[in-house]
């Protein structure tokens, strides 16, 4: 079996035109794709490391879902709807199970989302996965991580602490166990991209950290923010697994949540959460905007300290 022999069984099998703006896929030197009247396309990449990213041992079909999944977050973050992407794989070997099991995993992730494979690569190498993804948002509605103004409203789509304590548990649960749906199986927030792009001023994906991320839309946006301790929303799954002097550590530094942080303004605030009731949506309203340049928590009795912040970096 070669590379084209891969890629026709492989990945051409699963292309489709799920999203209607595919005019030609996998197969000629590129793809062609059509952007409709009136929108505006994102386009993101992320590199996926073979024991950086993920563990040699991990199912793959949930290497290959996540690797779509953590894209898609991207695009939800932007308020865009993923439409399309294409696939760099660099492969040490032709493994025709791994190669089966990837597929399948990636095949489900695209149907989940809604979208096409247009395009990609092969090459040999340690394994790495590379995907771009092409969203696309209405003319000028994308939300960027700049647009924080004092006072802004702080929300978060989701309870978190399940990616960490996934994290903590490799190697000592069975992989089936569902402690690991959060990290081998994310759940993007594409469906909030109408609501974000109503009523965000700005917005970003928790792949790090509720602080991590929430310190970059601050610098982003020059300003600072105060997160109310008893409002952090800490994961059902989680709450009994872990002390509950651990449940704010674990609310603001638990990565891999693939859960939205973004700010309202506060006179928009009613019919926001008017609008979240109605479409059946969750969310969480942790903190607030402040002009002083700082990330703090504060408790119940209203006293404020600094959040350190620890998370993971490449170099
Ligand atoms: P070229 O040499 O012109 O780059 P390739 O042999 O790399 O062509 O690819 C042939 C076709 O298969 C192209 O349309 C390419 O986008 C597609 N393709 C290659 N690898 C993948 C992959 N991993 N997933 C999806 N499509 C792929
Ligand atoms: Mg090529």
């Amino acid at each position: 079996m070669d590379e084209f022999s891969i890629i026709d069984v492989f990945f051409k099998s699963v292309s489709s035109n799920r999203s209607g703006l595919v005019k030609t896929g996998i197969g000629d030197d590129a793809a062609i794709t059509m952007l409709p009247n009136g929108y505006e396309l994102l386009v993101s990449t992320d590199t996926l490391v073979e024991g950086v990213h993920f563990l040699p041992d991990w199912p793959v079909k949930a290497i290959a879902y996540r690797a779509l999944a953590t894209n898609v977050s991207d695009i939800a973050a932007m308020a865009g709807r993923p439409c399309w992407c294409s696939l760099a794989l660099t492969l040490p070997e032709l493994d025709k199970i791994w190669l089966e099991e990837f597929s399948a995993g990636f095949c489900d992730a695209l149907k989940t989302f809604n979208m096409d494979l247009i395009g990609g690569d092969i090459t040999r190498g340690p394994l790495t996965i590379t995907i771009t993804i092409h969203g696309i948002v209405p003319v000028d509605k994308a939300i960027k991580r700049s647009g924080a103004k004092v006072d802004d409203a702080i929300f978060v789509t989701g309870a978190l602490g399940a990616g960490a304590y996934g994290v903590s548990q490799l190697g000592r649960l069975d992989y089936q166990s569902k402690v690991f749906d959060k990290l081998f199986f994310p759940a993007p927030k594409h469906h909030y991209a109408d609501l974000l792009q109503t009523y965000a001023t700005s917005a970003i994906d928790i792949s790090d950290g509720l602080s991590a991320d929430l310190s970059h839309i601050l610098k982003a946006s020059k300003v600072g923010a105060i997160l109310y301790q008893d409002k952090l929303p800490v994961a059902e799954a989680v709450m009994d697994k872990v002390p509950d002097s651990e449940h704010t550590d674990l609310a603001l530094n638990s990565g891999d949540e693939y859960e939205l942080c973004f700010r309202v303004r506060g006179e928009k605030k009613v019919n926001f959460i008017a609008e979240v009731e109605n479409k059946k949506l969750c969310c969480y309203e942790v903190g607030k905007v402040t002009q002083d340049i700082q990330l703090l928590l504060m408790n119940t009795n209203h006293q404020t300290k600094p959040i350190v912040n620890n998370s993971f970096t490449h170099f």
